[in-house]
């Protein structure tokens, strides 16, 4: 069976070590290659969607989480308070929420201003049993693509509207394929914050959002501060989990007394959008590494392009070419040691999506010989036809590895 973590050891994404802990999961290079990848794609996408990123601490002032309401609510899963002397007590933050909600109070506000997004890919922290840990899925440690969207109420329909096109968007670059919308509410046995006639409103505002798409109701699933939209996933074991998320708060808003100047001069109160477009960095992974059986698309692969000179004789040709992808933005390595096709099966092995092979021919003619991930391989073309075709490929985040 397909399993991330059996994946993550073979193609040397990532590590979980004992002695660091367990959920606590160390990215090694190959890993890290492929969350930058990823993590840039996501930037620049909210950033032409009208989002500004900042960067707040994965840790505060126990005061702060108790103005959350997370020390209220939230805290059998957070780890216990540090404290460094009678009167100054830190907690690991288990949301970034808190930070957002100070962003939006460094000055004054104007409805001119709204939507404000405020976004970061931050540090958070929850306290999971040891017993229901495993490579990325369950982890302690969790790096969560995150915005906080403060809109005025009559903006809410339309702004979740636009996350949810972001959400597919997002989803459709990295192959992910979602099992299912949820919508979830409150449920008996579980303590929310906020009336009734707020959770009310939230959850009709929601269910227009959804109109006209399949979505399930999760009864006692939303969060403690509001109602929520999940979009979920199912891993190579059948658990279905949720990556992208939607939600509705009007209650972190009153705590943290936010405000700003309508148009006829009267204070008002935003409404917070919680929203995140492919869940955290440890369960994206999870799941990417499994439903591309490690063989990411070409844009977030961690080497793009394998060169393998034939022979000694062919060295600097190969080194020229490897320089020239590296100048062109691509992830390139050489491999040089051993025979050429331990080296080529070296290169299926890792999920190299291209391997050029540099023979003395082609090295004589300034040629190289592709060949791709999946068995094809393409007849000599000019080195820079080769790598017009990889960079091509990369920059349009396709999932095929020819051009279309
Ligand atoms: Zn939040």
């Amino acid at each position: 069976m397909i399993d991330h973590r059996r994946l993550g050891r073979e193609l040397e994404l990532f590590v979980s070590d004992p002695l660091a802990g367990a959920g606590l999961p160390i990215w090694l290079p190959a890993g890290a290659a492929a969350r930058h990848a990823v993590e840039e794609y996501v930037r620049e996408l909210e950033r032409r969607a009208g989002y500004q990123h900042v960067y707040s601490p994965p840790l505060g002032k126990r005061e702060l989480f108790e103005r959350s309401g997370h020390l209220g609510y939230f805290a059998e899963d957070m780890f216990p308070p540090m404290r460094l002397s009678a009167d100054d007590e830190f907690v690991l933050r288990p949301a970034l929420c808190p930070h957002h909600a100070l962003v939006f109070a460094a000055r004054g506000r104007s409805y001119r201003e709204l939507p404000l997004r405020i976004a970061e890919l931050g540090g958070m922290y929850r306290a999971e049993r040891s017993g229901v840990l495993g490579g990325l899925s369950r982890v302690r440690a969790i790096s969560l693509n995150d915005a906080h969207n403060f809109c005025a109420l009559e903006q809410v329909g339309e702004e979740v509207g636009e996350i949810l096109r972001l959400i597919r968007e997002a989803h459709a670059a990295l192959g992910v394929r979602p099992a299912g919308f949820r919508l979830s509410l409150r449920g008996p046995g579980q303590r929310y914050v906020g009336d009734d006639a707020q959770w009310a409103r939230a959850e009709e505002l929601l269910r227009d959002a959804l109109a006209g798409m399949a979505y399930a109701e999760a009864p006692g699933d939303a969060a403690f501060y509001g109602p929520k939209i999940d979009i979920q996933i199912v891993d190579a074991a059948g658990r279905e989990s949720t990556l992208a998320t939607v939600q509705l708060d009007f209650d972190k808003p009153e705590r943290f007394d936010l405000s700003y100047t309508d148009r006829d001069g009267s204070r008002r109160r935003p409404v917070m959008v919680h929203r995140s477009l492919v869940g955290s960095m440890e369960r994206l992974f999870a799941y990417l590494i499994e439903v591309h059986e490690g063989a990411f698309p070409a844009w977030y692969a961690p080497v793009q392009l394998a060169v393998l000179p034939v022979g000694p004789g062919q060295a600097a040709a190969a080194a020229d070419l490897a320089r020239r992808g590296e100048a062109a933005g691509l992830r390139v390595e050489v491999d040089a040691d051993g025979s050429l096709g331990s080296r080529v099966r070296d290169a299926a092995r890792r999920r190299v999506p291209y391997v050029a092979v540099v023979g003395a021919r082609e090295a004589a003619g300034g040629r190289v010989a592709l060949r791709l991930r999946d068995g094809r391989e393409l007849d000599p073309m000019p080195v820079a036809a080769a790598l017009e075709l990889v960079t091509g490929v990369v920059a349009a985040r396709s999932a095929d590895l020819l051009p279309h």
